[in-house]
C-alpha cells in the first residue's frame, strides 16, 4: 500500500468518524446480556476452568482446517454485531464513541491474524531433518480492559484459538455485559459449524478477586493481561508465565519538515480516536518552535480547540484532583461535554482540547485517557526527541513523529525504543488503522512480545528425524 492509498483510508475514517459524529450510537434493540446460563458465561471461575478445559479437549481432535472455519465464523460475528455491540459497549462503559468503535471491531475482525500465521519451521542438513511445530499450552487465562473490552476479546480469542487453546476471560467489571453478550454469540458461532462448545468462557460478574482466583490457578497455563500497571504488577507475580499489556503515553513529535497540515490532522485524528482512551494514541504533542504556531493551527481547523488563560485553569481544576490524580469521572467523554463542565462553551463538534503547558503539567506527564492533551514547544528536534523519551516514561510502548528528516526519525526510533513507532500518520496506523501490518490489541511490551497475535499464544515443539527425510 503506497502514502497515497494511507492517505486516502485515513482521510476515509476522518470523514466517517467527522468531527459532527455523535458519541452515542443509533437506537438499536439490544438482546439482554446474559447472566450466567449464556454460552460460555459462569457463575464462578471454577466451572469456567472446567468448562474451557473440556472445550480444549475437543478442540485437539479438530483439524486447522476446522480450526479456520471457527474463526471465519467468529470474524463474520463480529460484523454482523458491530452496532449492538459498539452502542452496548459505549452505553454500558460510558467510554468512546460509537462510530470509533465501529471502526475498531471491524478492523479486529479483518486483521486479526488466524492460522496461517503459524508458520512451522523445517531445518535439514547432513543428519537428517529438525521440524518446529507449534502447540497449544491448554487454557489460557485472558484479563481484558474496559477500553476495547469486545475488540480485545476477539483480538485476543482468535489468536488463542488458532493456536489450538480454548480461553477463560475476566473481563472488566464496567464492561461485563457487553462481553458476556459477545462472549455467548461468539460460542455459538463455533458451535453453528459443528465446534465445541464453550471455546471462549468468562464469569457473569468478574472482579478483582475472580481475577485473582484465574491468575492463581493450576489449570491455567498461560495468562495475558491487558490493562494498567495494577494488573500487569498481579500477572508478573503471580509466579505463572504472562504475557502482559500495560499503559502508555505516546508522545508525537513534529519538526521543522513534518508536513504541518498533515501533522494537524493525523494528531487530531488520532488524539480523539474513541475520546482517547486507547493506549496507543497521541496523549502529548512536542513541537519545535518554529512550527508549534502553525501546528496549532491546522489542529484547531481540524475539530480542535485550544485551551489557555483562565479557561485552562478551570479545566485543570476539573480534570486533575488536588492529590494530583486523573478524575476518573471524565475518562473517554466527549471533548465538548468535558469543555462545557469546565465551564468553557465549544462546539459540539470538538473532538480534541490541548494547552501550551510546560513538559511538568499533568496533562503531559500523565496517562489522561481522554481527548484533552498537552503541548510542549520546544527549541529544537534533540530537545523534541529527548523530551518525549521523558515522558514516555520507559513504558516502552508507543511513540510517534511527523517529519520528513530520515536521519531525525532514525534517531528518534533508535531513542524512544517502543513497542510500535509511527512514523507520519496517526498512532493508529501502527496497530493497523491506516497502516500496513497486522492488528493487535495487546501490545505486551513490559514482557517483549509487542503487538501479540497466535505465535505468542503457542509452545514451541521439536521433532527430529535423524539421517533422513532430506530430498536431496
Ligand atoms: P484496568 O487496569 O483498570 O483493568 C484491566 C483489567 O485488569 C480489568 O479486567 C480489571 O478488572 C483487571 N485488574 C485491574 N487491577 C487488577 C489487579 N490488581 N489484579 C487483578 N486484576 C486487575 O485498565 P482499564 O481501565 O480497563 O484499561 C485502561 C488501561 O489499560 C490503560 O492504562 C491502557 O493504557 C491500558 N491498556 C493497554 C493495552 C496494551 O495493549 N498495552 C491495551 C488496552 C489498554
Amino acid at each position: 500500500m503506497n502514502e497515497t492509498q494511507i492517505a486516502r483510508i485515513v482521510e476515509q475514517v476522518v470523514a466517517n468518524l467527522g468531527g459532527a459524529s455523535p458519541s452515542r450510537g443509533p437506537l438499536i434493540r439490544t438482546s439482554p446480556a446474559p447472566s450466567s446460563g449464556g454460552r460460555g458465561v459462569h457463575a464462578t471461575v471454577e466451572q469456567a476452568l472446567d468448562a474451557a478445559q473440556a472445550a480444549f479437549l475437543q478442540l485437539r481432535d479438530c483439524s486447522l482446517e476446522e480450526r479456520s472455519r471457527y474463526i471465519a465464523a467468529l470474524r463474520e460475528t463480529m460484523i454482523a454485531e458491530l452496532e449492538v455491540i459498539s452502542q452496548m459497549a459505549v452505553e454500558e462503559t460510558g467510554l468512546g464513541r460509537y462510530l470509533d468503535k465501529l471502526a475498531k471491531n471491524r478492523l479486529v475482525a479483518e486483521k486479526t491474524p488466524g492460522v496461517e500465521s503459524l508458520t512451522p519451521r523445517a531445518e535439514t542438513g547432513d543428519h537428517g531433518l529438525t521440524l518446529t511445530e507449534w502447540a497449544p499450552y491448554g487454557v489460557i487465562g485472558s484479563i481484558t480492559p474496559c477500553t476495547n473490552p469486545t475488540e480485545t476479546i476477539l483480538n485476543n480469542g482468535i489468536g488463542m484459538l488458532a493456536a489450538g487453546n480454548a480461553v477463560v476471560f475476566n473481563t472488566h467489571p464496567s464492561a461485563k455485559r457487553v462481553s458476556a453478550y459477545f462472549i455467548d454469540r461468539l460460542n455459538a458461532a463455533i458451535e453453528r459449524c459443528g465446534g465445541p462448545s464453550n471455546l471462549f468462557n468468562c464469569v457473569a460478574d468478574p472482579t478483582i478477586a475472580s481475577a485473582e482466583t484465574l491468575m492463581k490457578h493450576p489449570s491455567v497455563r498461560l495468562l495475558t493481561v491487558t490493562g494498567g500497571g495494577g494488573v500487569v504488577k498481579a500477572a508478573m507475580q503471580s509466579g505463572k508465565r504472562a504475557i502482559a499489556a500495560g499503559p502508555g503515553n505516546p508522545p508525537v513529535v513534529v519538526d521543522e519538515t513534518a508536513d504541518i497540515p498533515k501533522a494537524g490532522r493525523d494528531i487530531v485524528f488520532g488524539a480523539s480516536l474513541d475520546n482517547n482512551i486507547i493506549c496507543i494514541v497521541e496523549k502529548e504533542v512536542i513541537a519545535v518552535g518554529e512550527i508549534a504556531d502553525a501546528l496549532k493551527r491546522e489542529m484547531c481547523a481540524n475539530h480542535a480547540v485550544e485551551v489557555k488563560g483562565r479557561d485552562l485553569k478551570k479545566l485543570e481544576e476539573l480534570l486533575i484532583t488536588p492529590d494530583n490524580h486523573v478524575n476518573r469521572k471524565y475518562i473517554g467523554k466527549d471533548a465538548a461535554l468535558i469543555l462545557a463542565d469546565a465551564g468553557i462553551r465549544v462546539p459540539d463538534t470538538t473532538r480534541l482540547a490541548f494547552a501550551e503547558v510546560p513538559e511538568s503539567h499533568p496533562f503531559v506527564q500523565h496517562e489522561m485517557l481522554m481527548p484533552v492533551i498537552g503541548f510542549v514547544r520546544v527549541r529544537d528536534v534533540d530537545e523534541a526527541i529527548e523530551t518525549a523519551v521523558r515522558v514516555e516514561h520507559g513504558y516502552g510502548h508507543t511513540a510517534v513523529m511527523h517529519s520528513t528528516n530520515i536521519n531525525a526519525l532514525g534517531k528518534m526510533a533508535r531513542a524512544c525504543n517502543t513497542s510500535i513507532f509511527v512514523k507520519n500518520a496517526p498512532s493508529a496506523a501502527g496497530t493497523g488503522l491506516g497502516g500496513e501490518g497486522f492488528t493487535s490489541w495487546t501490545i505486551a511490551s513490559p514482557t517483549g512480545e509487542g503487538m501479540t497475535y497466535a505465535p505468542h499464544f503457542a509452545r514451541a515443539r521439536r521433532c527430529v528425524l535423524k539421517d533422513n527425510f532430506r530430498i536431496v
